[in-house]
């Protein structure tokens, strides 16, 4: 059995902004193999059903009535708000994989006990996605990323790239037209009338930019000795990033280990190598954050 609960989503999503809600008995809620065994990825869905079905009954479906329940550990409706239905591991991503993530492989058929999964509502027909959705989208999945440690670029995958390696083509979802998010690439249907497959890069590419644009940057100085919020903090972000040869766990202190974590940053950021956390390092630091954010700016409509 799993022992992985997300009993914290909920404090998680508000903090976020997020408008949320949890299913009554969501804490305890998850398929029959219990908590997940761990989180390695997240992977986003529709859930093909009518725009027209009030979200209480999409609810009451997906996590009290369908066979396979819990279906997805949230709903995503379509106006942005997210329904918490299960802290444990649920049922949703069916055959696929094995992809690799950051912290490892996630088996093949075994996406359930290993990946969180985000049902949105959207029929999957051709129904157009609303802003309020998207963006809450992104901003839930930023959230879940940071929260979990998870790296954005490697373990967010789309139901259709999840079933890519062995059974490519089982799934197309998310799938359908994103006028206010143009970089998913899907301005409306394929020439056979289809609703365009979102492309999980691009997806990826829109949860950097929102961790960039919302993450915290600690101030300079920090050095040999620091210690407290500010230095846990950019043991956390040195981390992320890989500059950090972890020889401890992070415990918010500045060591000879995080000396060297500093240079290593700035020599991959061009600010000069001191290994001080100092006032041109944290401007090197900001103006990359300012870059990724960047890219998940909206793109100039095509002519
Ligand atoms: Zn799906």
């Amino acid at each position: 059995m799993g022992s992985i609960w997300l009993r914290e989503l909920d404090v998680w999503l508000k903090d976020a902004g997020l408008d949320c809600e949890g299913w009554p008995g969501w804490q305890t809620r998850s398929r029959s193999s219990g908590g997940f065994n761990g989180v390695r990825g997240i992977v986003i869905h529709h859930t093909a059903g009518s725009s027209r079905t009030p979200d209480r009954d999409t609810c009451r479906y997906l996590y009290e009535r369908a066979d396979t329940r819990p279906i997805g550990n949230v709903f995503l409706a379509r106006d942005g708000k997210v329904w918490i239905g299960a802290a444990g591991a649920a049922n949703c991503q069916g055959k696929g994989g094995p992809v690799m993530t950051s912290t490892g492989t996630v088996p093949r058929d075994d996406g359930n006990r290993w990946m969180f999964a985000v049902e949105a509502g959207n029929n999957g027909v051709g129904e157009v996605w609303p802003k309020a959705q998207l963006d809450a989208y992104v901003t839930l999945v930023s959230t879940l990323c940071r929260r979990l440690g998870l790296d954005p670029m490697r373990d967010i995958f789309t139901h259709n790239s999840w079933c890519q390696p062995s059974c490519p083509g089982r799934k197309i979802d998310p799938a359908g037209p994103t006028p206010s998010h143009p970089t998913l690439g899907t301005a409306g249907l394929d020439r056979y009338g289809r609703p365009v497959i979102w492309r999980h890069d691009a997806f990826r590419a829109l949860v950097v930019a929102e961790m960039a644009r919302t993450e915290v940057v600690p101030e300079a100085t920090l050095q040999l000795g620091s210690q407290g919020p500010s230095a846990w903090r950019l043991i956390e972000i040195m981390d992320a990033w890989g500059w950090r040869k972890q020889a401890r766990p992070n415990d918010g202190k500045f060591l000879a280990a995080e000396i060297d974590a500093v240079k290593v940053m700035q020599a991959a950021l061009g600010a000069p190598v001191t290994g001080v956390y100092d006032d041109p390092t944290e401007a090197a630091y900001r103006a990359f954050g300012d870059f990724l954010a960047s890219l998940g700016a909206p793109q100039p409509e095509a002519a």
